[in-house]
């Protein structure tokens, strides 16, 4: 088999969210032919290669989103044509996947030569933040860094935007609209709130910017003649890592007129300082000057405080599109980045000069 034949193969195994039993079992397959025994809960596997040392988590999704309306391709019948791969979850990631296997079954052939101990697991359910990866953590034991394959271009991504959604009622009081002066209009009030976002300010972040706050639905209004007496809206944050997000929601409740509840919090936003052995190793890796900031969220949001990186093949802007491709030049530098990043952070971590380590 050779690494584009095992892109293919991954791709043309469906594997929408909650539903990766199938290309697990072929991924746990081909590890079992080379003597690798995986762990495996519900959809996720995982297993360790190398002994001793430090441990390094190297991480990409099993999942899809289910394919949308616009595919003029099958997307679950691929092919190589003119060195491009198109199908559901070429690039978001079984690319990176691919990439990691392919990593993982070489190493397999001489574990003992890693200098450490690569924990490679490949997930389920990213893509709607079920149970994969978060549910894994305890299992795993101890990892002094990580590495998130995702699209990025083979940029190393060092921090990564969070997501903090607020849910916001304005409360009003209803009345028939020809007695307007009984009542209080709810959606007038949130009016007032939704157009005061334009001009909240938040901190800038060196690599990712500032973030803005975007309503994303608004709800109200029972009937063409009443007064609404109350107002739904939802706002959506992209976070920076120097935000804390209940600090965030206390902010705009003490701002707004509307009720403020926390709709979801729990994707944080992340970053890794520069000097930390697992950048630089990916920096050197990837043969990038800088690292550079990612504004999607990813599978890195649950691993606390480990310092991680989000790199892989393939490109961010590809994902979650119909006709969803993969390069064969991008395929192959993605599996000699991982190959190369995974005993050169080993090295890295290990060297007694690095002021990092
Ligand atoms: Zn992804």
């Amino acid at each position: 088999m050779t690494l584009d034949d095992l892109l293919l193969r991954l791709v043309a195994t469906p594997s929408v969210s909650g539903q990766e039993g199938p290309v697990a079992d072929l991924v746990q397959g081909l590890l079992a032919e080379r003597g690798v025994r995986v762990n495996r809960e519900g959809h996720n596997l995982w297993f360790e290669l190398g002994q001793g040392g430090k441990r390094l988590l190297v991480n990409s999704h099993l999942d899809t989103v289910p394919p949308n309306e616009g595919w003029s391709a099958e997307p679950w019948s691929p092919a190589w044509k003119d060195g491009r791969l198109v199908g559901l979850g070429a690039n978001d990631a079984k690319g990176c996947v691919a990439s990691m296997l392919w990593t993982a079954l070489a190493l397999a052939e001489h574990p003992e030569t890693l200098g450490g101990t690569a924990v490679f697991a490949f997930t389920a359910e990213e893509e709607t933040g079920g149970k994969g990866i978060a549910t894994l953590l305890e299992r795993l034991g101890p990892l002094d860094a990580a590495v998130v394959g995702e699209p990025t271009g083979l940029q190393i991504c060092a921090a990564q935007r969070g997501m903090l959604i607020l849910r916001c009622v304005a409360r009003g009081r209803s009345a028939h609209v020809a007695h307007g002066q009984l009542g209080e209009n709810a959606i007038h009030k949130a009016a007032r709130d939704i157009s005061r976002m334009e001009v909240f300010r938040f901190e800038g972040h060196p690599l990712l910017g500032a973030p803005r706050a975007q309503v994303t639905q608004v709800q109200g209004g029972l009937a063409r003649n009443q007064i609404p007496d109350s107002c739904e809206f939802f706002v959506d944050l992209r976070t920076t890592p120097d935000l804390d997000h209940d600090e965030v929601a206390r902010f705009f409740a003490s701002q707004l007129e509307s009720e403020v509840h926390v709709h979801s919090k729990r994707y944080l936003p992340k970053a890794t300082a520069p000097e930390q052995a697992i950048v630089q190793a990916a920096l050197a890796a990837s043969g990038k000057a800088v690292p550079v900031g990612s504004a999607t969220t990813s599978d890195w949001a649950w691993l606390g405080e480990v310092p991680a990186v989000k790199a892989g093949p393939g490109d961010t802007h590809r994902s979650h599109r119909p006709d969803e491709f993969l390069l064969m030049e991008e395929l192959h530098k993605g599996a000699a980045f991982y190959a190369a990043l995974i005993p050169g952070y080993f090295q890295e971590a290990r060297s007694p000069e690095a002021p990092h380590a």
